[in-house]
C-alpha cells in the first residue's frame, strides 16, 4: 500500500474514465469515516485506539463503494495527534489504522495509501516531546494531501478532501483539491464543536452516502 508500491497505475483501482485522469477521493477518519468512542463509565469522548473500537458511519460502506465504482481510487488522511499528547500509544494508532484498512478491504474497498499526521505543537505529561513539532502535515494544513496527491498520481482538480470538520476543508482548500463536508449538527455530541458549513466546502450532505453521491455527481 505504501508508495514503493505504486509502480503501475494502470492496475490499480480507481481506472481513469478519461485517458491519463486518475481521479481521488481522500478521506479524513474520526467522525468521517467511524465514529469516536463513548466510555460511559468515566464519560470520556475519544476516538478509537484499538482494533475493537472501529465502527463504521452509517453510510460509509456504501457510500466508498459507490465512488469506488464510479472509479474514484481512495486515500486516507488523518490527524492522530494522541501519541504526542500522551494519551495513547503510535502503536495503538498504527494497529488500529491497519486493522481499518483490513476491515475496508473484506467490504471490497481499497484504501491505497494512508496518511497520518501524529504531531501536535503543545507538549503534553506524558506525551512523546519527538512528536510535538510545527509540521506541515496536521490539517487545517495541506501536507498529507500533498503526500496522498503524489504517492497516488493524481492532480489535485481531480481530488476532492471529504471529512467532518472545518479543518478538513481547510485543509482541501489550501491543497487546491474540491472539498465535501460530512454534517449534520444533530448527530453527535462532537458536532456542535467542530465547525460547519461556514468554512465553505464544495459540498455537503448529512451522511457520507449523501455526500458520495453528489462527489459522483459533481464530476
Ligand atoms: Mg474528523
Ligand atoms: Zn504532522
Amino acid at each position: 500500500m505504501g508508495i514503493d508500491e505504486v509502480t503501475d497505475v494502470d492496475e490499480l483501482p480507481g481506472t481513469p474514465t478519461r485517458k491519463g485522469v486518475r481521479k481521488a477521493v481522500f478521506l479524513d477518519r474520526d467522525g468521517t469515516l467511524i465514529d469516536v468512542v463513548r466510555d460511559e463509565e468515566i464519560g470520556a469522548i475519544t476516538v478509537a485506539f484499538h482494533p475493537d473500537q472501529i465502527r463504521f458511519l452509517p453510510g460509509v460502506i456504501d457510500g466508498l463503494r459507490l465512488l469506488r465504482d464510479a472509479g474514484y481510487a481512495l486515500g486516507i488522511a488523518t490527524n492522530q495527534p494522541a501519541p504526542a499528547k500522551g494519551q495513547f500509544s503510535a502503536a495503538a494508532v498504527e494497529r488500529t489504522n491497519a486493522a481499518l484498512v483490513a476491515k475496508l478491504e473484506a467490504e471490497g474497498i481499497v484504501i491505497e495509501k494512508l496518511a497520518v499526521c501524529m504531531h501536535h505543537t503543545k507538549r503534553s505529561e506524558g506525551g512523546d516531546d519527538a512528536l510535538i513539532v510545527d509540521c506541515d502535515c496536521r490539517k487545517p494544513k495541506p501536507g498529507m494531501i500533498h503526500q496522498l496527491l503524489a504517492a497516488m498520481n493524481v492532480e489535485a482538480a481531480s481530488a476532492w478532501m471529504v471529512g467532518d470538520s472545518s479543518g478538513d476543508v481547510e485543509a482541501g482548500k489550501a491543497a487546491g483539491v474540491r472539498t465535501a463536508l460530512v454534517f449534520n449538527r444533530a448527530r453527535c455530541e462532537l458536532c456542535p464543536l467542530r465547525g460547519g458549513p461556514e468554512c465553505g466546502p464544495t459540498l455537503q450532505g448529512d451522511t457520507f452516502l449523501q455526500v458520495a453521491k453528489s462527489i459522483r455527481a459533481a464530476w
